[in-house]
Order: C-alpha cells, then sequence, then structure tokens
C-alpha cells in the first residue's frame, strides 16, 4: 500500500530486531516484543492482549522460533481489524454521511476526497458546510466542492448548522442525490455543546430524510497517535461513529493506532488519507494493511 512505508518500517524495525536478536524465546524476548509493540502505537492495552494470546499459541503449538513469532503476530493483527461485511453498505444506498472530529484532522479534505470519488462514480452528490463557526471552514469546502464539482450548501458564517442541515437535506431530495455528505463543528473542548449540536443535526436529518442510510465517520489525524485514541473514545461518547477516516498516514510511523482503535473502541477503520490530492484516499483493507506491516 502506498503511503504505508513509515509505518512499516516502524513497526518492523522494532519488532524484527527484537525477533532476530533473540535465539530462543523467553521472558526477555517478551518483554522486548511488549515494547516494540508499544512504540509502533498499538496502545499499552492492545500490546498486552495481544502478547498473551500470543504467549498461548507459542505454548499450544510448541513453538521454538522467535521468528516464527511473526505468523503469529500477523494472524493476532487479521483479526482484530477484520471488517464486517457490511462496513461500504452506505455506498450503495442513498446515504448521508456526517463528518466529524476536532479542527486540523481532514475533515474538510476528506470530504473533498470522498466528494471526488462518488462523483467519479457517477453518483450524485451534495455537499452541506454545516461547520458554520469557522468562516474558513466554509470557504475551503466550497472550493473542493468546485473541484470535484458538486453542489454545495453553505449559509453564513456563524449560521445555525442545524438550518444548513435543513436546507442540504431540502436540496438533496430535490435534487435526488444519492449522497449528502455534512461538514461538523469540533469543538471538543465543550462536550455539552457539542452534543446538543450533533443532537439536532442527528434530529433534522432523521425526520426530514429517514429513508437515507446514515453513516458517521470520524476523522482522526493518525500523526497524533494516542491524542487519536482519546478523541475517538471522546466522540463515542456523544455520537453513532459508524466508522473511522484515519488520515495523514502518509506523513506518519504511528499507523499502530488503527489496531488500538479497532481493539480497544471496536470502531473500524473504513478510509485512510494518504496525501493532500483529491485522490489520496483508500479504502482501508485489512489484509493489505497488516500484509503492508509484514512485507
Ligand atoms: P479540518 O480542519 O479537519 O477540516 O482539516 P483540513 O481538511 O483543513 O486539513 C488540515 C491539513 O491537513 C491540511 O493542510 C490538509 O492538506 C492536511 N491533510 C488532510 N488529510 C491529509 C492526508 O491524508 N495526508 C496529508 N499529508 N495531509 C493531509
Amino acid at each position: 500500500v502506498e503511503g504505508l512505508t513509515k509505518t512499516r518500517d516502524n513497526i518492523l524495525g522494532g519488532v524484527d530486531q527484537v525477533l532476530s536478536g533473540f535465539s530462543s524465546i523467553d521472558e526477555d524476548f517478551y518483554e522486548e516484543l511488549e515494547e516494540a509493540l508499544i512504540m509502533a502505537d498499538f496502545g499499552v492495552h492492545t500490546a498486552l492482549r495481544i502478547l498473551s494470546d500470543i504467549k498461548v499459541k507459542v505454548k499450544e503449538q510448541h513453538i521454538k522460533d522467535p521468528m516464527e513469532v511473526k505468523n503469529l503476530l500477523k494472524e493476532e493483527l487479521m483479526e482484530i481489524m477484520h471488517l464486517s461485511d457490511d462496513a461500504y453498505i452506505f455506498e450503495e444506498k442513498k446515504s448521508v454521511i456526517l463528518i466529524i472530529g476536532v479542527n486540523g484532522v481532514g475533515k474538510t479534505t476528506t470530504i473533498g476526497k470522498l466528494a471526488m470519488r462518488y462523483k467519479a462514480q457517477g453518483k450524485k452528490v451534495v455537499l452541506a458546510a454545516a461547520d458554520t463557526f469557522r468562516a474558513a471552514a466554509i470557504e475551503q469546502l466550497t472550493e473542493w466542492s468546485n473541484r470535484a464539482n458538486v453542489d454545495i450548501v453553505a449559509g453564513q458564517a456563524n449560521s445555525d448548522p442545524g438550518a444548513v442541515v435543513y436546507d442540504a437535506v431540502f436540496a438533496a431530495k430535490a435534487r435526488k442525490a444519492d449522497m449528502l455528505i455534512c461538514d461538523t463543528a469540533g469543538r471538543l473542548h465543550n462536550k455539552k455543546n457539542l452534543m446538543d449540536e450533533l443532537g439536532k443535526i442527528n434530529k433534522i436529518i432523521d425526520r426530514e430524510y429517514p429513508e437515507a442510510h446514515k453513516e458517521v465517520l470520524l476523522v482522526l489525524d493518525s500523526t497524533t497517535g494516542q491524542n487519536a485514541l482519546q478523541q475517538a473514545k471522546q466522540f463515542k461518547e456523544v455520537a453513532n461513529i459508524t466508522g473511522i477516516v484515519l488520515t495523514k498516514l502518509d506523513g506518519t510511523a504511528k499507523g499502530g493506532i488503527a489496531i488500538a482503535i479497532q481493539s480497544e473502541l471496536n470502531l473500524s477503520v473504513k478510509f485512510i488519507g494518504v496525501g493532500e490530492g483529491i485522490d489520496d484516499l483508500q479504502d482501508f483493507n485489512p489484509e493489505e494493511f497488516v500484509e503492508a506491516l509484514f512485507k
């Protein structure tokens, strides 16, 4: 997978060193392996869980060679990262996609990339600029809508986000849109505000557009490592997240965070951002991801 080189180097850098640096599997080996997994941003909880599973399998299968632990590790990661069969079902339906996340993680860019992808598939796309607290966000999203050549509904700066969503739903219905993609404000420092606002937007969509499938994508910046995991925890408390977009995987060695998010929060990464360009969004493919880590 392009853009994942750094992640691979980092995870394998550490893990490979441990695997090849030992001639037998003992407590020291496990300790160093644990440290390598934590360094790769798997998170302590997940690293320990993986390690305890591996220990059981090493015993059961009478494994003596540290290099063979690599296959066990791969198996573990494949199991953790498995995506359910209906992960992308929303792409086959008339859908509303709510994009949530704190400022700066790549929400606007992701919306531009998604708009481009669905437009290229021949779908009718409408964007809603419901992050009305930042005038710049409205401008940026308008630019992306021009680039992707899709319609956008934008209110004035500081107008009511609910009203923008209401108008956007009306426009989506009138234009028989396949995809309505809504930007939202990401002020996580005020949990009650965020909850109220997302609640209001959800209510409007449920009431005015019940025929649409609802997908809620939380955007996380992979370069922030464990902070991304904290954000996911907090957003999970206020929103029905249906998937994660992990951005900036091209510039980081912290891709292990994908594993921590899935393992600790049971949230599936569905898309990855691998650059700033309009084409730099990929479906998350767990098999490819894990294989890339082990190539
Ligand atoms: P927002 O505040 O969440 O809407 O974030 P933006 O979409 O404005 O993105 C913030 C910065 O991150 C911009 O400079 C983007 O070009 C950059 N960015 C977004 N996604 C990616 C990505 O996948 N890779 C890289 N390298 N940069 C990205």
